[in-house]
Parts: C-alpha cells; structure tokens; sequence
C-alpha cells in the first residue's frame, strides 16, 4: 500500500502498477506472478506506476 497526499493506494508487488481499488492490485500481482507479464484489462485500470519518474497521482 502507497499513501499519497493523504489517499492511499494499492501496488502491485510484482509490477508496480498502482491501483485505486485493492482487490485490483490483488488480481494483477497474482497475475503477474503466475504469468511474468501484465494482463492488459488490469493494467489499463490502473492509476499510475510506481517506478515511473512521471508519476501521475
Ligand atoms: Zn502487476
């Protein structure tokens, strides 16, 4: 979990996609364990990345 300015947030340990929702962040880190690649319909709900420079929260 991520808190940013007072929200909080969900990752994904293993991408880190960030997500509003915590059963999504759930649902992609168990995809991507199992499957080593994002699943797009996942990732498409997801609200930022946590790796990423340009973070967009
Ligand atoms: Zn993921």
């Amino acid at each position: 979990m991520v808190n940013v300015k007072g929200s909080r947030y969900y990752a994904c340990g293993e991408c880190g996609l960030i997500y509003e929702d915590r059963a999504l962040a759930e649902a992609c880190e168990e995809w991507c364990r199992e499957h080593r690649t994002c699943n797009r319909d996942i990732a498409s709900r997801s609200i930022g990345y946590i790796r990423s420079p340009g973070l967009r929260l």
